[in-house]
């Protein structure tokens, strides 16, 4: 992890320029310190607020999964700043990842990849592959910036409860102790992110979403598979 005062996030941080944002360059600073006491931060994105910690530590990983009550079965997506975060979660990095990213990052897509060695098996639910995304939210873009490593990112409300598109709805699932919000006014999607399986051929959508398949065929100039109508494959 890096480490910033606030006066240092003040002068190294690009000027923060949603107008629904209601965080400054010293909540980040505040969410970095929250991280480090090993509390967890709930970041904004395009599609709901995120529950997040540092990826390549278990312990807290373990911390979000009971928090939430997520069953150990359900894997998390990893939230990354950009391809280069990304290719760190991963162990291979074909060339229709590089499309795609340049296509939609900051975007909600999320692409299933062959996990790297050193993401903690609980990540993945014990699987061989890692979702990855890139979410378009220029505060939790700061805070993966400066945190300088991927953070995992379900959404931040307890399992089987609505997943929360505003501070005020995560605030009600946990408290000030447990978790720091960086609050980023409303989100402005509320569906989730496109999980697009890339560890196939065809690729596959395991699960719709703000990005469709079409979408997904156009940009890589190939078919695209729907895991839920299987007999209808993509067009281009
Ligand atoms: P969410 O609960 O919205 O944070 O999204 C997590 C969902 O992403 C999981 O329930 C899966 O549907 C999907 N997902 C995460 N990791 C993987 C993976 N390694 N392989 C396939 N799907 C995944
Ligand atoms: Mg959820």
């Amino acid at each position: 992890m890096r480490w910033m005062t606030p006066q240092m996030m003040a002068t190294t941080t690009p000027p923060l320029t949603n107008s629904t944002m209601h965080a400054s360059p010293e909540d980040i600073a505040q969410a970095i310190v929250a991280l480090s006491e090993g509390r967890l931060v709930a970041f904004p994105t395009e599609t709901v607020y995120g529950l997040g910690a540092d990826a390549f530590d278990a312990t807290l990983v373990e911390g979000i999964f009971r928090a939430k009550g997520r069953p150990a079965s359900n894997p998390l997506i990893v939230h990354v700043v950009d391809e280069s975060m990304a290719k760190r979660v991963c162990a291979a990095w074909p060339a229709e990842a590089s499309v795609l990213a340049a296509k939609f990052w900051p975007g909600p897509l999320t692409l299933v990849l062959p996990k790297a060695e050193g993401v903690p098996g609980i990540v993945t639910a014990g699987g061989s592959t890692v979702a990855v995304r890139c979410p378009s939210h220029p505060l939790t873009l700061a805070l993966l910036e400066t945190l300088g490593s991927p953070m995992v990112g379900p959404s931040a409300n307890r399992s089987g409860h609505i997943s929360p598109t505003c501070a005020a709805h995560v605030r009600m699932s946990f408290d000030e102790n447990q978790v720091f919000i960086l609050d980023g006014g409303p989100c402005t999607g509320g569906i989730e992110s496109t999980v697009l399986d890339l560890t196939r051929d065809p690729p596959r959508v395991l699960r719709p979403g703000l990005v469709s398949a079409e979408e997904i065929a156009e940009a890589l100039g190939s078919a695209v598979t729907d895991a839920q109508h299987p007999s209808g494959t993509g067009q281009h």
